[in-house]
């Protein structure tokens, strides 16, 4: 970690004990689990699942997941004892802890000329790997070989970009793939969520993929109090401003969150500093040893 990096994470931690409670916001394939082509596979990395209920179970962090998912994908994954605020579809849609679900309108035009597009798709995926969601056609290429990904990609492309000047829709680039869209992206996500919290409260948003860079832009926006943190194997160039990798530089971090709220409740600054971290624990709790 660069001294800068290290800098921001301190200041951010030494904050956390003066404002409003703190928010956590979470990306999750790539950032909390690993990829797996079948992503009902995607199970979050050893000692992650124990440390964020650990982090729910304080009660004093708003958490959410921000997914290109549907929203209801990830509960079931993710395993926590209670339901979290989930905002899927990269922000179009809203899952709230008690079930309600709230989605974008789309306009009537948009919403014609993607069903179109959708219909196309199903009948011929262009070679790659077509994902029909509520708000868009998503086209992948990720496990293609380089030249077959270079041709699904610019068949999608000829299909994709000319549909996305039409008002209402816009393309999505991500890792190994494409999506034409409507409704808020992980930018927007993040603002409605900071439009409903307080003004003083850290807000930290971890993500790994092109598409968390406007979320990453977003709490850049809030100085100070905002922390944006790329998760993964190999730096990228990135607007976020910390970089970790997973997995065990993610458990550390999400430790270091465990405790800085753990001493805020108590008053004690020293409190749990004489004891392991939680993830030697959680590691062995999701290694079967109890
Ligand atoms: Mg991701």
């Amino acid at each position: 970690m660069t001294p800068e990096a290290d800098d921001k994470l301190n200041d951010f931690f030494g904050r956390m004990g003066r404002g409003a409670s703190p928010i956590l916001l979470l990306d999750y394939d790539g950032t909390l689990a690993r990829f797996r082509l079948d992503r009902f596979q995607a199970t979050p990395f050893a000692g992650v699942r124990q440390l964020l209920t650990a982090i729910q179970r304080q009660g004093h962090t708003r958490m959410a997941v921000i997914t290109g998912r549907p929203a209801s994908e990830i509960g079931p994954l993710l395993g926590l004892d209670t339901p979290l605020e989930v905002w899927g579809l990269h922000g179009a849609e809203r899952l709230y802890p008690d079930g309600r679900r709230e989605m974008e309108e789309t306009p009537p035009a948009a919403r014609e000329k993607l069903d179109e597009l959708r219909r196309r798709l199903s009948v011929d995926s262009l070679g790659g790997r077509f994902e029909d969601k509520p708000n868009a056609a998503v086209m992948h290429w990720r496990g293609c070989s380089h030249d077959k990904a270079k041709h699904v990609e610019q068949r999608t492309r000829r299909l994709f970009e000319p549909l996305a000047l039409i008002d209402g829709l816009g393309l999505l680039e991500f890792e190994a793939g494409l999506e034409l869209r409507t409704g808020r992206d992980k930018g927007g996500a993040v603002e409605a969520i900071l439009a409903e919290s307080s003004p003083t409260a850290p807000v930290a948003f971890l993500g790994d993929d092109l598409t968390d860079e406007a979320g990453f832009r977003a709490i850049n926006s809030l100085g100070p109090r905002g922390l944006s943190v790329l998760v993964r194997r190999e730096y990228r160039e990135t607007a976020a401003q910390v970089w970790l990798r997973p997995p065990a530089e993610l458990r550390t971090f999400l430790d270091r969150w465990l405790r800085t709220v753990e001493r805020q409740r108590t008053g004690n600054r020293n409190h749990g500093m004489d004891r392991p971290p939680a993830y030697d624990r959680a590691e062995q709790l999701a290694c079967g040893i109890s």
